[in-house]
Protein backbone atom coordinates (compact mmCIF):
# COMPACT_ATOMS: atom_id res chain seq x y z
CA UNK A 1 0.00 0.00 0.00
CA UNK A 2 1.50 3.54 -1.06
CA UNK A 3 1.22 6.33 1.19
CA UNK A 4 -1.78 8.32 -0.86
CA UNK A 5 -4.70 9.41 1.06
CA UNK A 6 -7.83 8.38 -0.39
CA UNK A 7 -11.55 9.69 0.10
CA UNK A 8 -14.34 7.29 -1.51
CA UNK A 9 -17.63 8.86 -1.93
CA UNK A 10 -20.35 6.97 -2.13
CA UNK A 11 -23.96 7.75 -3.21
CA UNK A 12 -27.02 5.74 -2.45
CA UNK A 13 -29.29 6.23 -5.24
CA UNK A 14 -32.62 6.62 -3.48
CA UNK A 15 -35.65 8.86 -3.62
CA UNK A 16 -36.89 10.55 -0.34
CA UNK A 17 -39.86 8.01 0.18
CA UNK A 18 -37.74 4.31 -0.24
CA UNK A 19 -36.04 5.32 3.02
CA UNK A 20 -36.36 2.74 6.08
CA UNK A 21 -37.93 5.20 8.66
CA UNK A 22 -40.51 5.95 6.15
CA UNK A 23 -41.78 2.53 5.67
CA UNK A 24 -44.37 1.85 8.18
CA UNK A 25 -46.11 4.97 6.09
CA UNK A 26 -45.21 4.56 2.56
CA UNK A 27 -45.15 0.31 1.82
CA UNK A 28 -42.94 -0.68 -1.60
CA UNK A 29 -46.72 -1.18 -3.12
CA UNK A 30 -47.26 2.50 -3.15
CA UNK A 31 -43.86 3.65 -4.47
CA UNK A 32 -45.56 4.35 -7.94
CA UNK A 33 -47.61 6.55 -6.71
CA UNK A 34 -45.08 9.09 -6.26
CA UNK A 35 -43.14 11.06 -8.38
CA UNK A 36 -39.79 10.63 -8.70
CA UNK A 37 -37.12 13.17 -7.55
CA UNK A 38 -33.90 11.52 -7.79
CA UNK A 39 -33.04 12.13 -11.44
CA UNK A 40 -32.94 15.48 -10.96
CA UNK A 41 -30.96 15.21 -7.67
CA UNK A 42 -28.50 12.98 -8.72
CA UNK A 43 -27.71 15.40 -12.01
CA UNK A 44 -26.89 17.84 -9.56
CA UNK A 45 -24.77 15.97 -7.77
CA UNK A 46 -23.06 14.75 -11.11
CA UNK A 47 -22.28 18.10 -12.45
CA UNK A 48 -21.52 19.32 -9.19
CA UNK A 49 -18.78 16.64 -8.98
CA UNK A 50 -17.89 17.21 -12.60
CA UNK A 51 -16.96 21.04 -11.66
CA UNK A 52 -13.90 19.48 -9.48
CA UNK A 53 -12.85 18.00 -12.87
CA UNK A 54 -11.29 21.40 -14.21
CA UNK A 55 -8.33 23.56 -13.20
CA UNK A 56 -9.26 24.66 -9.80
CA UNK A 57 -6.74 27.60 -8.75
CA UNK A 58 -3.76 26.26 -10.05
CA UNK A 59 -4.43 22.61 -9.05
CA UNK A 60 -6.48 19.86 -10.86
CA UNK A 61 -9.19 17.57 -8.58
CA UNK A 62 -10.61 14.82 -10.13
CA UNK A 63 -13.63 13.53 -8.12
CA UNK A 64 -14.85 10.32 -9.14
CA UNK A 65 -17.43 9.06 -6.42
CA UNK A 66 -19.41 5.41 -6.39
CA UNK A 67 -23.15 5.10 -7.10
CA UNK A 68 -24.99 2.48 -5.34
CA UNK A 69 -28.46 2.36 -6.90
CA UNK A 70 -31.93 0.24 -6.25
CA UNK A 71 -32.71 -1.86 -9.20
CA UNK A 72 -36.48 -0.62 -8.89
CA UNK A 73 -35.14 2.90 -9.78
CA UNK A 74 -32.28 1.62 -12.52
CA UNK A 75 -35.52 -0.26 -14.58
CA UNK A 76 -37.25 3.00 -14.52
CA UNK A 77 -34.39 5.20 -14.79
CA UNK A 78 -32.15 3.74 -17.75
CA UNK A 79 -30.94 6.99 -18.96
CA UNK A 80 -29.28 8.02 -15.51
CA UNK A 81 -28.07 4.74 -14.83
CA UNK A 82 -25.87 5.10 -17.94
CA UNK A 83 -24.95 8.45 -17.59
CA UNK A 84 -23.06 7.82 -14.23
CA UNK A 85 -20.72 5.32 -15.66
CA UNK A 86 -20.80 7.20 -18.87
CA UNK A 87 -19.33 10.01 -16.64
CA UNK A 88 -16.95 8.41 -15.09
CA UNK A 89 -17.75 6.96 -11.91
CA UNK A 90 -18.27 3.26 -10.37
CA UNK A 91 -22.36 1.88 -10.84
CA UNK A 92 -22.69 -0.51 -8.07
CA UNK A 93 -25.82 -1.79 -6.54
CA UNK A 94 -27.62 -0.95 -3.57
CA UNK A 95 -30.34 -4.33 -4.15
CA UNK A 96 -33.58 -3.94 -5.81
CA UNK A 97 -36.67 -2.56 -3.63
CA UNK A 98 -34.40 -1.75 -0.62
CA UNK A 99 -35.59 -4.91 1.89
CA UNK A 100 -33.58 -5.25 4.77
CA UNK A 101 -31.34 -8.50 3.72
CA UNK A 102 -31.77 -9.45 7.41
CA UNK A 103 -35.58 -10.04 6.94
CA UNK A 104 -34.74 -11.55 3.94
CA UNK A 105 -34.85 -15.77 3.74
CA UNK A 106 -31.80 -17.12 2.46
CA UNK A 107 -33.02 -17.73 -0.89
CA UNK A 108 -34.96 -14.36 -1.27
CA UNK A 109 -31.82 -12.17 -0.35
CA UNK A 110 -29.90 -14.70 -3.32
CA UNK A 111 -32.62 -13.62 -6.08
CA UNK A 112 -32.33 -9.66 -4.86
CA UNK A 113 -28.91 -9.90 -5.11
CA UNK A 114 -28.34 -11.57 -8.29
CA UNK A 115 -31.31 -10.01 -10.01
CA UNK A 116 -30.21 -6.55 -9.05
CA UNK A 117 -26.47 -6.81 -10.66
CA UNK A 118 -28.04 -8.40 -13.53
CA UNK A 119 -30.75 -5.64 -14.20
CA UNK A 120 -27.87 -2.98 -13.39
CA UNK A 121 -25.39 -4.87 -15.78
CA UNK A 122 -27.91 -4.99 -18.94
CA UNK A 123 -28.53 -1.55 -18.48
CA UNK A 124 -25.81 -0.09 -17.89
CA UNK A 125 -23.66 -2.19 -20.00
CA UNK A 126 -20.91 -2.11 -17.57
CA UNK A 127 -20.03 -4.99 -15.14
CA UNK A 128 -21.52 -4.84 -11.35
CA UNK A 129 -18.73 -5.74 -8.42
CA UNK A 130 -20.22 -3.66 -5.52
CA UNK A 131 -22.60 -4.23 -3.48
CA UNK A 132 -24.65 -1.63 -0.34
CA UNK A 133 -27.03 -3.29 1.77
CA UNK A 134 -30.31 -1.18 2.53
CA UNK A 135 -29.76 0.59 6.00
CA UNK A 136 -25.93 -1.09 6.19
CA UNK A 137 -28.02 -4.45 7.73
CA UNK A 138 -25.57 -7.08 7.03
CA UNK A 139 -23.74 -9.96 9.21
CA UNK A 140 -21.10 -12.61 8.22
CA UNK A 141 -23.36 -15.37 6.52
CA UNK A 142 -25.31 -11.96 3.85
CA UNK A 143 -21.69 -11.31 3.20
CA UNK A 144 -21.29 -15.09 2.08
CA UNK A 145 -24.35 -14.30 0.07
CA UNK A 146 -23.31 -11.44 -1.49
CA UNK A 147 -20.03 -12.99 -2.64
CA UNK A 148 -21.48 -16.17 -4.06
CA UNK A 149 -23.48 -13.79 -5.98
CA UNK A 150 -20.74 -12.56 -8.00
CA UNK A 151 -19.42 -9.38 -6.05
CA UNK A 152 -16.10 -8.51 -5.65
CA UNK A 153 -16.63 -6.11 -2.78
CA UNK A 154 -19.73 -4.95 0.04
CA UNK A 155 -19.86 -1.95 1.58
CA UNK A 156 -21.99 -2.27 4.31
CA UNK A 157 -20.52 -2.77 7.43
CA UNK A 158 -20.76 -0.11 10.10
CA UNK A 159 -18.76 -0.37 13.31
CA UNK A 160 -21.57 2.48 14.98
CA UNK A 161 -22.72 -0.18 17.42
CA UNK A 162 -25.69 2.46 18.67
CA UNK A 163 -27.87 2.04 15.99
CA UNK A 164 -30.52 -0.90 15.85
CA UNK A 165 -30.40 -1.87 12.22
CA UNK A 166 -26.32 -1.79 11.45
CA UNK A 167 -25.00 -4.87 11.10
CA UNK A 168 -22.57 -6.73 13.02
CA UNK A 169 -19.54 -8.84 11.99
CA UNK A 170 -17.80 -11.06 13.97
CA UNK A 171 -13.79 -10.64 14.66
CA UNK A 172 -12.94 -7.49 12.22
CA UNK A 173 -9.43 -7.42 14.09
CA UNK A 174 -8.45 -10.83 12.79
CA UNK A 175 -8.77 -10.07 9.34
CA UNK A 176 -6.05 -9.30 6.82
CA UNK A 177 -6.69 -6.07 5.72
CA UNK A 178 -5.72 -4.18 2.04
CA UNK A 179 -6.02 -0.89 3.36
CA UNK A 180 -8.84 -0.45 5.21
CA UNK A 181 -10.81 -3.00 2.53
CA UNK A 182 -11.29 -6.33 4.66
CA UNK A 183 -10.33 -9.65 2.55
CA UNK A 184 -13.55 -11.80 4.56
CA UNK A 185 -12.67 -14.04 2.04
CA UNK A 186 -10.27 -15.13 -1.32
CA UNK A 187 -10.60 -12.60 -3.51
CA UNK A 188 -13.97 -10.80 -1.42
CA UNK A 189 -13.41 -7.38 0.32
CA UNK A 190 -15.61 -5.45 2.71
CA UNK A 191 -14.92 -1.44 2.47
CA UNK A 192 -16.23 -0.32 5.63
CA UNK A 193 -17.95 2.77 6.36
CA UNK A 194 -15.54 5.06 8.13
CA UNK A 195 -15.47 5.71 12.02
CA UNK A 196 -13.73 7.36 14.48
CA UNK A 197 -12.48 5.14 17.44
CA UNK A 198 -11.89 7.25 20.79
CA UNK A 199 -10.89 5.72 23.85
CA UNK A 200 -12.50 2.68 23.13
CA UNK A 201 -16.16 4.56 21.75
CA UNK A 202 -16.77 4.54 17.92
CA UNK A 203 -18.18 7.55 16.76
CA UNK A 204 -20.72 7.67 13.22
CA UNK A 205 -18.35 9.53 11.30
CA UNK A 206 -19.34 8.19 7.50
CA UNK A 207 -22.22 11.07 6.01
CA UNK A 208 -25.79 10.47 6.19
CA UNK A 209 -27.53 12.72 8.94
CA UNK A 210 -24.07 13.31 10.61
CA UNK A 211 -22.30 14.45 8.23
CA UNK A 212 -25.71 16.99 8.26
CA UNK A 213 -25.57 17.69 12.06
CA UNK A 214 -22.22 18.33 12.94
CA UNK A 215 -20.50 21.40 11.79
CA UNK A 216 -17.90 21.38 8.77
CA UNK A 217 -14.96 22.96 10.89
CA UNK A 218 -15.56 19.74 13.22
CA UNK A 219 -16.42 16.76 10.25
CA UNK A 220 -13.22 17.78 8.92
CA UNK A 221 -10.39 17.59 11.86
CA UNK A 222 -12.15 14.33 12.39
CA UNK A 223 -12.25 13.00 8.34
CA UNK A 224 -8.37 14.05 9.10
CA UNK A 225 -8.09 11.98 11.88
CA UNK A 226 -9.58 8.93 9.66
CA UNK A 227 -6.94 9.56 6.63
CA UNK A 228 -3.95 9.63 9.03
CA UNK A 229 -5.08 6.89 10.84
CA UNK A 230 -6.26 5.10 7.93
CA UNK A 231 -5.28 6.48 5.04
CA UNK A 232 -8.48 6.19 3.31
CA UNK A 233 -12.22 7.90 4.49
CA UNK A 234 -15.29 6.18 3.08
CA UNK A 235 -18.22 8.75 2.97
CA UNK A 236 -21.70 8.13 2.50
CA UNK A 237 -25.06 10.43 1.30
CA UNK A 238 -28.39 9.94 -1.00
CA UNK A 239 -29.05 12.26 -3.24
CA UNK A 240 -32.57 13.39 -1.11
CA UNK A 241 -29.96 14.99 1.26
CA UNK A 242 -29.71 17.54 -1.19
CA UNK A 243 -33.38 18.31 -1.53
CA UNK A 244 -34.59 20.73 0.85
CA UNK A 245 -38.39 20.95 -1.36
CA UNK A 246 -39.07 17.36 -0.99
CA UNK A 247 -42.34 16.41 0.52
CA UNK A 248 -42.64 16.31 3.94
CA UNK A 249 -43.66 12.95 5.97
CA UNK A 250 -45.55 14.65 8.55
CA UNK A 251 -47.03 11.10 9.85
CA UNK A 252 -43.37 9.89 11.10
CA UNK A 253 -41.95 9.75 14.28
CA UNK A 254 -40.31 13.50 15.82
CA UNK A 255 -36.88 11.73 15.60
CA UNK A 256 -37.27 10.07 12.21
CA UNK A 257 -38.71 14.07 10.96
CA UNK A 258 -35.44 15.34 12.73
CA UNK A 259 -32.62 13.15 10.81
CA UNK A 260 -34.37 12.81 7.70
CA UNK A 261 -34.79 17.22 7.37
CA UNK A 262 -32.37 18.61 9.35
CA UNK A 263 -29.62 21.15 7.11
CA UNK A 264 -31.09 19.50 3.74
CA UNK A 265 -30.82 23.11 2.16
CA UNK A 266 -27.34 23.77 3.58
CA UNK A 267 -25.53 20.01 2.57
CA UNK A 268 -25.00 20.44 -0.89
CA UNK A 269 -23.37 23.76 -0.19
CA UNK A 270 -20.94 21.52 2.74
CA UNK A 271 -20.18 19.34 0.42
CA UNK A 272 -19.15 21.12 -1.99
CA UNK A 273 -16.47 23.22 0.50
CA UNK A 274 -15.88 19.89 2.00
CA UNK A 275 -14.48 18.36 -1.15
CA UNK A 276 -12.76 21.63 -2.20
CA UNK A 277 -11.06 21.98 1.03
CA UNK A 278 -9.60 18.27 1.30
CA UNK A 279 -6.26 18.88 -0.51
CA UNK A 280 -3.82 16.36 -0.78
CA UNK A 281 -6.29 13.23 -0.92
CA UNK A 282 -7.34 11.85 -3.52
CA UNK A 283 -11.20 10.80 -4.77
CA UNK A 284 -11.92 7.58 -6.07
CA UNK A 285 -14.00 5.10 -6.72
CA UNK A 286 -14.42 1.78 -4.36
CA UNK A 287 -13.60 -0.63 -7.38
CA UNK A 288 -10.31 1.97 -7.94
CA UNK A 289 -9.12 1.54 -4.30
CA UNK A 290 -9.28 -1.72 -4.63
CA UNK A 291 -6.46 -1.45 -7.17
CA UNK A 292 -4.51 0.91 -5.28
CA UNK A 293 -4.93 -0.84 -1.96
CA UNK A 294 -3.38 -3.86 -4.03
CA UNK A 295 -6.16 -6.06 -3.07
CA UNK A 296 -7.55 -6.46 -7.30
CA UNK A 297 -5.32 -5.37 -10.26
ZN1 LIG B 1 -30.59 2.87 1.19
Amino acid sequence: MNHEKYILITVDVEDWFQVENFKRWIPYSSWTSYALRVERNTSKLLDFFDSFNTQKGGREKSVKATFFILGWLAERLPGLTREIAERGHEIASHGYGHELCTKLTRERLAQDLIRSKKLIEDISGVEISGYRAPSFAIDNSILEKIRESGYLYDSSYNSFALHGRYGRLKNTDRIKKNGVALEIADGFYEIPISNIKIGGHTLPWGGGGYFRMIPLWCFKIGMKLILRAEGAYMFYMHPWEIDPDQPRMNQAAPFFRFRHYINLDKTAEKLFRMIDSSTGARFVTCRKYLEYAGAVT
